[in-house]
C-alpha cells in the first residue's frame, strides 16, 4: 500500500481527469490524499479518496477574476504563492502525518509541486491541457493585451518569488514555476497522436489519454442531438445561447445546451419545443447520444468529444482554448465558428461532411490505446523511491 497525495486547483477541467486516476490507486488498495475545494469534494470521496478542503486558505479572489483567468498570468501567480504560504503550515505537518510517498499536483496548481520541492518529496505532474514547453508555448498565440499585463505584472511577481524563497522553497525565476522539464514526471490526459509537437517531450512524459469515467452506450433517435457548452469558466453570455436557438430551432434536430448559470436559464425565458437549457448537465451522457458538439475547446471537452466520436463547431474564448482549436481544425475534427451570425451553417456542416466524424472517430482510437487512468496510476506508482 502506498501513500498518494493530490493538488488541484478549484476547477472541473483540471479535477474532472484525475477522478478516475484516484479511483484506480484506491482499487488497488493505495491510500489518496486530497487537496481540493467544496464543490468536488463529493466526486472525489465517492472515488475513495480523502479530502482536505482549501476553500478558507484561498485569497479573496480580485473583483474582475473571471476576467483575467487565463488573461493575466501574473494575478494567478500572486494568488498560487499567497495560497501556499496560506497552507503551508497545515500542510507540511499533514504531509508528514500522511507519510506521503508521492505528491500529484496539477500543472498550474503550483503549490503541490512547491511543497514537493520543499519536503523532498517525488513529484508528479498532472497536465489536463496540451503538455507545455518552449515549443508548445508558441501555439498558446497570447493576445497584445494579455502579454502586456504579464509584463506589467512582472514586478508583483518577482516580489512573491522573493518571499517564496524567504520561506524555502528553492524557485529561481518564474519560468521554474510555471514550466515543467523533460526531467519532471508528467501526465498529460490526451494521445501522443493529438499533442502539438509530441516529439518534442522526453520519454518523463506520460500521454495517457481522457481518464474517463464509463460512458452510456449510443441510442437510436429520431434525429440529431446538438450539444452545446461554453465550460464552466467562462460560460458564455445570454445573447450568445439566444443565437443558438434562433439559429437551430428551425433546424430539425433536438438540442441541449448547458449555460452555465441559472441567470443564463432564466434570461432565456421559454425555449422551442427542441430547445433544452440547464445551467449544468452530465456532459458525458449528452456527447454519449450527441451528433454535434459547439465547444469553447476546454480541453476536457474537446477530449470528451473526440472519445465520443462527436463532430464539432469551434468556439474559443482563450488563448489555451485557441491552441485547442487550431489542432481540432488542423486534424479536420471539427470547423471553427467564424461569428455567431455563422452558428446554423456551422452546424449543418458538421452533420452533414461524413469526414468530421471520420477523423474525430479515429482519432478516438488513439485516445482509448493510450491507456487512460490505469496507465496513469502505473506512472504514479513508478516514481516512489
Ligand atoms: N461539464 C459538465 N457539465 C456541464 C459543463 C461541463 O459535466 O454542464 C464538465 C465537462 O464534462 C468537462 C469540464 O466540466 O469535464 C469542463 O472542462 P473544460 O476543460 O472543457 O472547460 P472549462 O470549464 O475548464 O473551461
Amino acid at each position: 500500500m502506498n501513500r498518494i497525495a493530490f493538488f488541484c486547483i478549484p476547477a472541473w477541467g483540471h479535477t474532472n481527469p484525475t477522478v478516475e486516476v484516484v479511483r484506480t490507486l484506491v482499487r488497488q488498495g493505495h491510500q489518496v490524499l486530497y487537496y481540493s475545494f467544496v464543490p468536488f469534494r463529493e466526486k472525489l470521496e465517492e472515488a475513495g479518496a480523502e479530502v482536505v478542503l482549501c476553500d478558507s486558505f484561498l485569497p479573496p479572489p480580485p473583483k474582475d477574476l473571471d476576467k483575467k483567468v487565463g488573461k493575466d498570468f501574473s494575478v494567478l501567480v500572486e494568488m498560487a504563492a499567497d495560497t501556499t504560504l496560506a497552507l503551508e503550515e497545515k500542510v507540511c505537518r499533514e504531509l508528514a502525518e500522511f507519510q506521503t510517498e508521492v505528491i500529484v499536483s496539477d500543472s498550474v496548481c503550483f503549490w503541490g509541486k512547491l511543497f514537493a520541492w520543499k519536503l523532498g518529496i517525488p513529484y508528479v505532474c498532472s497536465t489536463t491541457t496540451f503538455a507545455f514547453n518552449l515549443h508548445t508555448a508558441r501555439l498558446m498565440k497570447p493576445k497584445a493585451g494579455e502579454m502586456l499585463r504579464t509584463i506589467l505584472g512582472g514586478a508583483r511577481v518577482e516580489r512573491k518569488l522573493t518571499l517564496l524563497r524567504q520561506h524555502g522553497y528553492p524557485v529561481e525565476n518564474l519560468t521554474d514555476l510555471i514550466q515543467n522539464d523533460n526531467d519532471t514526471d508528467t501526465i498529460v490526459y490526451t494521445s501522443k497522436a493529438f499533442q502539438p509537437m509530441a516529439e518534442t517531450f522526453s520519454e518523463r512524459y506520460a500521454f495517457v489519454g481522457p481518464s474517463l469515467p464509463e460512458i452510456p452506450k449510443r441510442e437510436e433517435k429520431e434525429r440529431p442531438l446538438v450539444y452545446v457548452s461554453m465550460g464552466t469558466v467562462v460560460r458564455g453570455k445570454p445573447g450568445f445561447y439566444r443565437r443558438c436557438v434562433e439559429a437551430l430551432s428551425s433546424l430539425d434536430v433536438d438540442v441541449v445546451m448547458s449555460v452555465g448559470t441559472e441567470e443564463n436559464v432564466n434570461a432565456l425565458g421559454p425555449l422551442p419545443e427542441n430547445v433544452q437549457a440547464a445551467s449544468r448537465v452530465d456532459q458525458l451522457a449528452v456527447l454519449a447520444q450527441a451528433d454535434a458538439f459547439l465547444t469553447h475547446c476546454g480541453m476536457n471537452s474537446a477530449s470528451e468529444a473526440i472519445w465520443c466520436g462527436v463532430p464539432t463547431v469551434l468556439y474559443p474564448q482563450q488563448s489555451e482554448e485557441g491552441a485547442v482549436a487550431d489542432r481540432m481544425e488542423e486534424l479536420g475534427l471539427g470547423l471553427r465558428l467564424k461569428n455567431e451570425s455563422h452558428i446554423r451553417e456551422a452546424i449543418s456542416a458538421v452533420l452533414t461532411e461524413p469526414s468530421y466524424q471520420e477523423k474525430t472517430c479515429a482519432m478516438g482510437e488513439t485516445f482509448r490505446d493510450s491507456g487512460g487512468a490505469q496507465r496513469a496510476a502505473e506512472k504514479i506508482l513508478s516514481c516512489i523511491r
